[in-house]
């Protein structure tokens, strides 16, 4: 139990310069981060100076004094909250505060760490040339944290290098390479440094962006994908490519695409639902009704709060899905999903390299070297 003896909040910037809320419970501080391409499941975002307004005024009468456990801490949000999705007091509201809650209480429970699933090129929403929103690599045959953080670096410096002899490059929100390079080049080059580098291959599609309610259009390759269509584009390269995941290969309704997928590559590619599944428990029982996923995206501002994303987490275990814990594209130098995903021995982190994730990165370093008998996730 946690007695609250000073709970306050104020604004901070996050990556891409929009303001967000950093919340602070007895001195322990934790901050909301956002998302560019969100999900329409996802709870809602209230205005950071209402926010503010809020925790600093009726949130704080109500919480002071009083003792918590996370558990009761967060469900006395969402009851204050009364709605399905946060829309009265804000998801924003309730992470940052949920996860300032965490993080003072927080102790390394575990010492399995998640791999690194590091965005390396990237486009869509993010910023970039490139339909697929995030081309991704994991060191898997890293023995440490660190050594797995070095890799990413490494293979980013060395992916960047073969993108500039080809013409100019830039850095996306995520800090993704981004350059006018065609989708099967990226792919190529991927592999070529992976040759040297060993890393498996990622994609993130981030479908919702592309659907426009009729058909995946690719503006930048060209292309306008039926579903049929968009299920054998995906199969294919996965296959061509020996992708172990493709995270959202479908918008975030069609339950049926990412079934379809799943039956077709499944065995061999980790299939993950991120608009889909919006770190919600029932989403994701939903989910497993279709047999639709194999993996799962965490992001605990999907769902409000540490306990509900947990909530879900467990849900993914119990099932054999494997939860991939996620930064968002907004991201602040919070690094409370480094520590939640130890303590909760997500396999998977999914990061960018942007400034904001090297703290996370950073944390997970430090934790390991606090941990007793550290070792990476079983994958
Ligand atoms: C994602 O789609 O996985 C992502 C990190 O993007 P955003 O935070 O912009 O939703
Ligand atoms: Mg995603």
């Amino acid at each position: 139990m946690i007695k609250i003896t000073d709970l306050k909040a104020d604004k901070i910037k996050d990556c891409r310069g929009k303001w967000t809320i950093e919340a602070e419970i007895n001195g322990t501080k934790g901050a909301a981060p956002g998302g560019t391409s969100k999900g329409i499941y996802e709870a809602k975002e209230i205005d950071v100076e209402d926010a503010l307004l809020l925790i600093n005024g009726s949130l704080k009468e109500k919480f002071m004094g009083r003792e918590f456990t996370q558990e009761s801490f967060d469900n006395e949000l969402k009851k204050t909250d009364e709605s399905q999705d946060f829309s009265n007091i804000g998801g924003n509201t309730s992470t940052a505060l949920s996860f300032a809650f965490f993080n003072h209480g927080f102790a390394l429970k575990k010492s399995s760490f998640p791999f690194p699933l590091v965005n390396i090129f990237g486009g869509g929403k993010h910023g970039g040339f490139s339909d697929i929103q995030e081309f991704l690599i994991m060191p898997h045959e890293a023995k440490s944290f660190a050594e797995a953080f070095e890799t990413s670096r490494q293979f980013y410096n060395a992916f960047k290098s073969l993108a500039e002899k080809r013409g100019p490059v830039g850095r996306n929100i995520e800090g993704a390479v981004t350059a006018n390079i065609r989708q099967e080049d990226v792919f190529d080059m991927l592999l070529k440094v992976a040759e040297d580098m060993p890393a498996k291959i990622g994609i993130d599609a981030a479908s919702s962006e592309l659907w426009n309610g009729e058909k995946y259009v690719y503006k930048n390759s060209g292309t306008e994908l039926d579903n049929g269509e968009q299920v054998d584009f995906m199969k294919e390269i996965a296959e061509t490519y020996n992708l172990f995941y493709a995270e959202d290969p479908f918008d975030q309704d069609d339950f049926t695409g990412f079934s379809e997928l799943k039956k077709k590559i499944g065995r061999r590619t980790l299939v993950c639902g991120d608009d889909l599944t919006v770190t919600n428990a029932e989403r994701l029982k939903m989910a497993l009704d279709k047999d639709a996923v194999n993996a799962m995206i965490v992001k605990p501002n999907q769902i409000g709060s540490v306990t509900l994303a947990l909530k879900a987490v467990e849900v993914a275990k119990s099932a054999g899905v494997i939860n991939v814990m996620s930064h968002r594209s907004g991201e602040t130098s919070d690094s409370t999903i480094a520590r939640l995903a130890v303590n909760w021995e997500t396999p998977i982190i999914k990061i960018g390299l942007a400034d904001t994730d090297i703290a996370k990165m950073n944390e997970l370093v430090r934790l390991w070297n606090l941990a007793e008998k550290p070792e990476m996730a079983k994958l």
